[in-house]
């Protein structure tokens, strides 16, 4: 990514998010929002800067170690940039005295910057100091009721990552300093990846190595199976909390005698910019970019011939078509980018073309000048390459 122009170093584990990869991100934000929102969620957004004195109450202030970003105000008071928000958003709902029954379940969830002191920062967005994270923090009524939160937004997590098109497997997996009963990781099979997986060969059992208690090689769930290890990265997780931030925080609802209740809730992370980087690493090859076709930062790049070579008069053909492209269908407007460096050839910016990863390339050469014009569209994403007229390239894209 640091290559391709997608981001810059500035402290170990930061970056500069440049402009290609924030359009991305935007993407990304933009699916996972209608994920969200599909089922209940409610957008929000909490302060990064929370006060020790919530961290104290849960102990978390003293177990997180060094991880956990500390710094003082003017008046000496402890406050942490928060790497997680569940003392916050617990705080939060413990203000509304009058949360009902009827209201609930309610799905809060953010999308924010997210700041931990990694002990070893390490492969660019992967694994950052400071990051996107989507959290979202669920109330219920009831221990059955927060089951119910918990396996609908497993299955938004499984939506999302086949919209995306990334191979994504469910697994069980520890609980961590974040508490709680019940937890599954979400799991890019990646030969990078950090995460050690056992998969059973006969049933669905899945389990992060973390959980288990010695290395077993027999499926603990079937007994049959043996258990394959392969590694992964966590692009995301969900956590049952049950009462654990309620209890201490008071956060509770009137029920139907109208008695306050405390809530039963549960937390789920996705990991913004760890997606970005992950699906990155396992779509792409050597040389160039792919990206899930709906995060690409642009989808269509126009390439007009090299000044001065035989097929110069296509240059206005090529304006012409990446503007048609973008005013005729609604979903290019804004997506197409037309590379006008016309003093490089065709060829050096077809390879930064590949290297971006657009879409799609088009080509714009001798062929447009003939009596019935054609264009070289090259799929990234297929590896074809078509020789299409303008039609041609409106019905493709
Ligand atoms: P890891 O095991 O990789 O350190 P975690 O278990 O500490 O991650 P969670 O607390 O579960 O992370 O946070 C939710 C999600 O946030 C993770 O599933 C991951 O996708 C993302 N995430 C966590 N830490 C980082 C980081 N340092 N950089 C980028 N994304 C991260
Ligand atoms: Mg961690
Ligand atoms: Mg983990
Ligand atoms: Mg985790």
């Amino acid at each position: 990514m640091q290559q391709a122009g997608l981001i810059h170093p500035s402290n170990p584990g930061c970056y500069y998010y440049l402009p290609a990869t924030v359009r991305s991100m935007e993407k990304l934000v933009r699916v996972i929002d209608q994920e969200m929102q599909a089922i209940g969620g409610q957008k929000l957004d909490m302060p990064s800067l929370c006060s020790a004195d919530l961290w104290r109450r849960t102990e978390r202030w003293e177990l997180m170690g060094k991880e956990l970003f500390r710094l003082q105000d003017r008046h000496s008071a402890d406050y942490c940039l928060s790497p997680t928000h569940e003392e916050a958003v617990t705080t939060l709902v413990a203000h509304q005295s009058t949360l009902s029954y009827r209201q609930l379940p309610l799905l809060l969830y953010q999308v924010t910057r997210k700041f931990r002191d990694e002990p070893k920062p390490k492969l660019g967005l992967l694994r950052g100091r400071e990051f996107y994270m989507k959290d979202m923090y669920s109330f219920d009524v009831s221990e059955e009721a927060a089951y119910g939160t918990y396996e609908s937004v497993c299955e938004a997590y499984t939506r999302l990552f086949s919209r995306l098109g990334l191979r994504c497997v469910q697994v069980q997996a520890d609980t961590g300093n974040i508490g709680g009963t019940l937890s599954h990781e979400f799991q890019l099979p990646a030969d990078i990846g950090e995460d050690k997986l056992l998969v059973c060969e006969s049933c669905s059992f899945s389990a992060n190595v973390e959980t288990l208690t010695s290395d077993q090689t027999n499926c603990p769930k079937c007994n049959i199976g043996t258990l394959e290890l392969s590694k992964g990265i966590e692009v995301g997780h969900t956590f049952y909390l049950g009462k654990k931030y309620s209890n201490i925080f008071n956060a509770a609802f009137s029920n139907t005698q109208n008695k306050p209740t405390i809530a039963e809730m549960g937390c789920y992370g996705l990991g913004v910019t760890r997606i970005l980087a992950a699906a990155i690493e396992v779509l792409s090859t050597d040389e160039e970019i792919r990206w899930p076709g709906l995060l690409a930062p642009y989808q269509v790049c126009v390439l007009p011939p090299k000044k001065g070579s035989k097929a110069d008069d296509a240059s206005a053909i090529a304006e012409d078509v990446a503007r048609g492209l973008s005013g005729t269908l609604a979903h290019l407007k804004g997506e197409v980018v037309l590379d006008d460096r016309i003093h490089m050839t065709i060829g050096k910016r077809l390879k930064d073309a590949k290297r971006l990863g657009y879409p799609y390339v088009i080509v714009v050469g001798q062929g447009a000048l003939e009596e019935q014009p054609k264009f070289e569209v090259i799929c990234q994403n297929t590896g074809e390459t078509m020789f299409l007229s303008k039609d041609g390239l409106l019905d493709l894209l």
